[in-house]
């Protein structure tokens, strides 16, 4: 098990700076020409009703920690939250319990296989082990605060509310559709309850789960709502401090490991911000201390990404410098370094 000192410690952080406002806006523009054009992938349908979304529809929108958003395309269309819902959830529920809780009762580890899988409850003895997929998800949603489904929906719809800085509503239809059809689901919350790992009613936390999936979003409520993660807990568009710093490095580092499911290594080597993507086309990537990318088109690779949004964001996170993992000397001190140690 590793584990990691706070207490005494020194806490600094490891992040630069977006560039100028007008770079930002431009390179969001080009990133919506590059691939507007782009027309691979197939519209989720499993659940019956999002079949019928537009797969022409492409919104990109950049928010950054001082509280500019820019936005190009489809930015302002409503869709479904789906599973970009887990990682805000996931920190609703850190914010409450904190770091060992949720570690031990959820989990933080990858589990390599897809999103709605059982096997992979049943290869570690019942434990969820990822709040980024459907298993780790019910479990994390039914330890939301609240004394009832109800409440318990409602302190969601509110939570996620503030992440994005506007009332956000549930889309009936969509749920509605999603119930019906959802056995998968249900049965992977009682396989959860069978190995005691669900405190609550396995069909009312579906429930409560298929409601935060339903919600509406736009590709704009992504991008403040990752930005928030990336501003140390504080909404960078309302002030207001949604989460602590702490609940946000938490949430971040399982996003990085998990939140594009079983590609998240590539995406991770390929993209080298954390991120999370939902069946209906949204995906939200985070820059820690800068802000986030919201993008939104509906067709989907084999994994249940937004082909679209992840050739954007990958754009953007080369063009932005917003790759964690990339470092330059010659970038460091304009070029001395570099120059000095060719001398030597
Ligand atoms: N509501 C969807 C489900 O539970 C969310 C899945 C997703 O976005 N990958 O199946």
């Amino acid at each position: 098990m590793i584990t990691s000192e706070s207490a005494g410690v020194p806490q600094r952080v490891s992040t630069g700076r977006l560039p100028g406002w007008d770079e930002v806006e431009s390179l969001t523009v080009t990133a919506h020409e590059r691939y507007r054009d782009l027309h691979d992938g197939t519209v989720a349908d499993y659940i019956p009703v999002l079949a019928g979304a537009d797969p022409g529809l492409f919104g990109l929108a950049v928010s950054e920690v001082s509280g500019a958003v820019h936005r190009v395309g489809d930015s302002a269309h409503t869709f479904t939250v789906q599973s970009v819902s887990k990682a805000f959830v996931y920190a609703l529920v850190c914010r409450e319990y904190g770091h060992e809780v949720v570690k031990d009762r959820v989990g933080v580890n990858n589990t390599g296989l897809p999103f709605n899988s059982v096997m992979a409850i049943e290869l570690n003895d019942g434990h969820p082990m990822n709040p980024m997929v459907n298993a780790g998800a019910i479990a994390t949603t039914a330890l939301m605060p609240g004394a009832t489904p109800a409440e318990q929906w409602e302190l969601i719809r509110t939570g996620l509310s503030a992440f994005a800085g506007r009332q956000l509503t549930m889309d009936g239809t969509v749920y509605a559709s999603e119930m019906a059809t959802n056995h998968r689901n249900k049965a992977i919350a009682r396989l959860l309850e069978s190995y005691g790992r669900l405190d609550a009613d396995p069909l009312e936390i579906v429930d409560v789960y298929t409601r935060q999936c339903a919600l509406l979003v736009t590709a704009e409520d992504l991008a403040v709502m990752g930005a928030t993660l990336a501003d140390g807990g504080a909404n960078p568009v309302t002030g207001e401090q949604v989460v602590s710093p702490d609940v946000c490095r938490d949430t971040l580092a399982m996003l990085a490991a998990s939140g594009m499911y079983e590609r998240s290594g590539e995406w991770l080597f390929e993209i080298g911000i954390p991120a999370k993507s939902g069946v209906a086309g949204g995906i939200v990537a985070i820059a820690p201390g800068k802000g986030a990318i919201g993008a939104f088109s509906p067709r989907l690779n084999s994994a249940g990404n937004s082909v679209r949004g992840q050739r954007a964001i990958a754009y953007l996170s080369r063009a932005l410098g917003l790759n964690l993992f990339a470092s330059d000397a010659d970038a460091r001190i304009g070029g001395t370094v570099a120059a000095e140690r060719t001398r030597s």
